[in-house]
């Protein structure tokens, strides 16, 4: 098949490497000039891990994260809240951009072709399609387009009107930093006043542009969008001394900060999109079901997504049939993490007691309880579906 796939990011490569690997034709058409990752760091979760493990990535990918075993999330009165282990797997901490140039490395040797700076703006004819760009440049037709534009796509809203994306009203503050001492290995920490203060810390082993060659960490700062350039315009000199209040372990990490300016600020939608298709323009990844990232799913779902539609296409003869499949293959466990996400969100970032106190509650409470330790675990795993029931990779 001619397949084009909008976007170079985690779906988009991860379902690239796979269809080209099986002899299509794989056009992947990026709209940033240089393909570059943006943000800090991220956590991998099992699932994620037996993607990568059937792309042949996962070796290297463990050789440049770090590994997680568990997570621990404490009230600034140091009271445990969060207690989750990984049990006899584990999740991987790993810097964006070395997850990045392992997923573009292996797209580029899949023989995909790659087109940079093609921002597509619409697409004509959606049974046999065209993909338009910016500046007015045109690639197709394609058998099947994979439209993986992540969370703030601005084609989808052609295939499916119905779309809804709204912001979240919170964000986070995002940076990588050196750990010296490797102090932070093995957990994944948060510190938490309520729901309104949240920091957190994840290793994420060695990350590629630094002059560091140790392990880092990734550290966050969860805030209100409403109140981001009033913290921006205070600067460091004025968040300092918040984050060492609530958190004074963090100073050996704090002081490798030196400016605002070094923190990026992420933003997340919570994407509702039904049907994912028009014609056959499929989407994927976090352009058909971002969440905020509070269950740290969103990459894994990506790069299930992509290994989903490869195997898919492999077994059907037409783009519709591979499209049926996927549906049928994807949507119990997708909505899993949709509604939990959802559901979780308040309990970490809002201002709302009432939400803190449940997660103070019942988080903890949630193991001694029937199933409830294997619904955690299997939850963080990224392999629960709705209503009950496991995800299983594809053949
Ligand atoms: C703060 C934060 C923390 C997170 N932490 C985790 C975590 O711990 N674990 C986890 O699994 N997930 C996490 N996520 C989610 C994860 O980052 C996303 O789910 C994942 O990146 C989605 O991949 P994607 O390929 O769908 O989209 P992206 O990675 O966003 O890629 C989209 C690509 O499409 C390109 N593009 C966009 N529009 C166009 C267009 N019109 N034409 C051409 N190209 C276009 C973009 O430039 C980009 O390259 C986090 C997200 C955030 C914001």
């Amino acid at each position: 098949m001619r397949i084009g796939i909008i976007g170079c990011g985690i779906a988009g490569q991860a379902a690239a490497t796979g269809l080209a690997r099986d002899g299509h034709d794989v056009t992947v058409l990026e709209r940033s000039a240089t393909a570059r990752p943006l943000g800090a760091g991220l956590l991998l979760q099992p699932s994620g891990l037996l993607v990568l493990d059937r792309l042949g990535l996962r070796s290297e990918t463990e050789r440049w994260g770090a590994t997680i075993h568990a997570l621990d999330g404490r009230t600034v009165r140091g009271r445990r809240v969060l207690d989750l282990e990984y049990r006899g797997e584990h999740g991987l901490g790993i810097h964006r951009a070395a997850l990045f140039n392992l997923l573009h490395q292996a797209t580029l040797a899949s023989g995909a072709k790659l087109r940079l700076d093609f921002e597509v703006v619409a697409i004509e004819n959606f049974e046999r399609p065209w993909l338009l760009s910016k500046s007015g440049e045109r690639e197709g037709p394609f058998d099947l387009v994979l439209d993986c534009a992540g969370a703030h796509d601005t084609v989808r809203d052609a295939l499916n009107p119905r779309v809804r994306a709204p912001l979240y009203p919170w964000g986070a503050l995002w940076t990588a930093v050196p750990d010296r001492g490797d102090a932070w290995k093995g957990l994944l920490r948060q510190t938490y006043d309520g729901a309104s203060l949240m920091m957190g810390v994840l290793p994420i082993g060695r990350a590629p542009d630094s002059a560091f060659t140790g392990p880092h960490v990734a550290f966050f700062w969860s805030l209100p969008l409403v109140e981001y350039e009033r913290q921006k315009q205070a600067g460091l000199g004025a968040l300092k001394p918040r984050m060492l209040a609530a958190w004074p372990q963090i100073r050996p990490l704090i002081d490798e900060i030196a400016s605002i300016e070094q923190f990026a600020l992420a933003t997340y939608r919570d994407v509702v999109m039904r049907p994912w298709r028009r014609g056959n323009v499929l989407v994927l990844g976090d352009a058909a079901h971002a969440t905020s990232p509070q269950l740290g799913q969103g990459a894994n779902l990506a790069l299930i997504d992509a290994i989903t539609i490869a195997h898919c296409v492999r077994k059907c003869q037409t783009a519709p049939d591979a499209i049926d499949l996927y549906r049928r293959m994807r949507r119990a466990h997708i909505a899993y993490y949709q509604l939990t996400s959802r559901a979780l969100t308040p309990a970490f970032q809002s201002h709302s007691r009432v939400m803190a106190f449940l997660r103070d509650t019942f988080l903890v409470g949630a193991r001694y309880v029937p199933f409830g330790g294997y619904v955690t675990r299997t939850t963080l795993s990224g392999i629960r579906k709705l209503p009950w029931g496991l995800w299983q990779m594809p053949d």
